[in-house]
């Protein structure tokens, strides 16, 4: 398949030979901890050898050093103008994603380029300071867990092909919206091979989650616990039996959440002085991913400077907080918390993110924990202002809003705030505070000015006009 496009010649000549990515890196699995490498013609999650996390390696990263980091932005802007649809979506930063993927064989469902957002002006006074909402819940099954799954996805389509394989069973744990993303991009593939399965901590995920996978067709298994004990599970299988695991322990999750990185340079001008990202942590692959992204883009000069990283969690699940807060880290058990996708004790990114800090982004790396109750109500309080956030989203604000009190984030910054899913996917969690529902250990109040409830009337313009106390004309 030839990939030509008639608006090639938009760009400026010293562009155009390298719009269509023909660079195919040399991509290995290498440990974080031995440094062993591993070829990529096997599915591997864990270090043979020592089994420790695995990432993915281009050992080929420096020839890309060719092209200055002006010319790799001028690239990566004029291939918008581009109809080919693999470069679409996070591919439009192929060489940096995953460059042993053919351009044929990448699934494009729609992932990636979401918008960002500036805070409506009565919200920034409330938080502090202005910023822009980058709303990730406008991928395909509304979170940002798309960015890796078309990765991931296009890596098994590739393998298949490549490998010649004839049976491929994905599966998962997952807090909500893996297990939507992985169903949805999975049933993409050739059902004679593919099949679908994810585990879920049974009444631990939202309604809309749980519908997402059952209308892709996966098999749904719920079991009892948390998703720590789901993980447990799922590595167990993926240890002993023959299936893909579609975590984000799988390093080519990781490369595809990159993207969300290399879209906020390429909004912000690729001009990162300043600026601050503030992410929710679950299970630390997305901060994982956004530290490893803008990494790749300080390397090749495409940006100037590493952002500041303020990553927040909930109080009921902050075993990265509390690292950051006194230097030890220990696994936690986890309590109730509306930011649910992130309520995970024993983040399997962890190992990641200590050696990216520790190597990297010293004191850039920011923590705050919150209650319960100032993550719903951040949430609540940004929709009530135009914004569509989910209850992750609505702890990115409430997180900023604290770091700017705090004195942690200055108002002088740039800052893009992480809305990791679509408001709907937790609107159970609104619903419980408007009917001040929650169960005891959330520890939420509902405050009368946040709440809203349908109100029943007559069929009758003149009570609805009596209600509302409208002035005739
Ligand atoms: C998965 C998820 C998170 C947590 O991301 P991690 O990569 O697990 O840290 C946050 N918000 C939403 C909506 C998620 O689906
Ligand atoms: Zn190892």
């Amino acid at each position: 398949m030839e990939f030509l496009d008639k608006n090639i010649d938009l760009a400026p000549e010293h562009i155009r030979k390298h719009l269509v990515p023909t660079y195919g890196g040399d991509v290995v699995y290498e440990c974080i901890a031995c440094g062993e490498t591993f070829a990529i013609d096997q599915f591997l999650y864990t270090c043979p050898t020592c089994g420790s996390l695995l990432r993915l390696e281009n050992r080929a990263f420096d020839e890309l050093k060719q092209i200055d980091g002006k010319t790799w932005q001028e690239i990566f802007d004029y291939r918008k103008l581009l109809n080919i649809e693999p470069l679409k979506g996070i591919f439009l930063f192929k060489e940096l994603l995953f460059p042993t993927v053919p351009l044929q064989d990448i699934i494009y469902l729609g992932e990636g380029h979401t918008a960002i957002v500036k805070s409506n002006p009565e919200l920034s006074s409330l938080v502090g300071m202005e910023f822009y909402v980058k709303n990730d819940g406008f991928n395909p099954s509304a979170s940002f867990k798309d960015r890796g799954m078309a990765s991931a996805i296009s890596f098994i389509n590739y393998s298949i092909k490549k490998r010649g394989l004839s049976e491929v069973l994905g599966i998962c744990a997952s807090t909500g919206d893996t297990s939507a993303a992985a169903a949805l991009y999975l049933s993409y593939l050739d059902k004679s091979i593919v099949r679908s399965v994810v585990l879920l901590p049974k009444g631990k995920v939202t309604p809309q989650q749980l519908s997402q996978p059952l209308g892709s067709g996966a098999t749904v298994i719920e079991i009892p616990g948390v998703f720590d004990d789901c993980m447990r599970v799922v590595e167990e299988l993926a240890e002993k039996y023959q299936v893909c695991l579609l975590n984000s322990k799988n390093p080519v999750r990781i490369m595809g959440q990159k993207s969300y990185a290399y879209e906020i340079a390429q909004q912000c001008d690729y001009d990162t002085g300043d600026l601050v990202v503030v992410v929710p942590v679950g299970n630390a692959g997305n901060v994982t991913a956004i530290m490893e992204g803008f990494l790749d883009l300080y390397r090749l000069n495409i940006v100037q400077e590493l952002p500041l990283i303020l990553a927040v969690q909930s109080k009921h699940a902050n075993p990265v907080a509390a690292w950051n807060a006194t230097g030890r880290y220990e696994p936690m058990k986890v309590q109730s918390s509306v930011a649910q996708a992130a309520m995970i004790g024993d983040p399997v990114s962890f190992p990641k993110v200590r050696k990216l800090v520790k190597e990297h982004f010293k004191d850039r790396f920011l923590t705050v924990d919150l209650n319960e109750q100032e993550i719903i109500e951040g949430m609540l309080q940004a929709n009530r202002y135009g914004h569509v956030v989910c209850t992750q989203g609505g702890e990115s604000i409430a997180g900023l809003a604290r770091a700017v009190r705090d004195g942690i984030v200055d108002k002088n910054k740039r800052v893009v705030v992480d809305s990791t899913s679509h408001q709907l996917k937790f609107s159970n969690f609104q619903d419980m505070y408007f009917r001040n529902a929650f169960p005891p250990e959330y520890e939420i109040q509902a405050q009368d000015a946040f709440v809203n409830a349908p109100v029943q009337l007559d069929a009758s313009a003149t009570s609805i006009a009596q209600y509302l106390s409208l002035k005739e004309k």
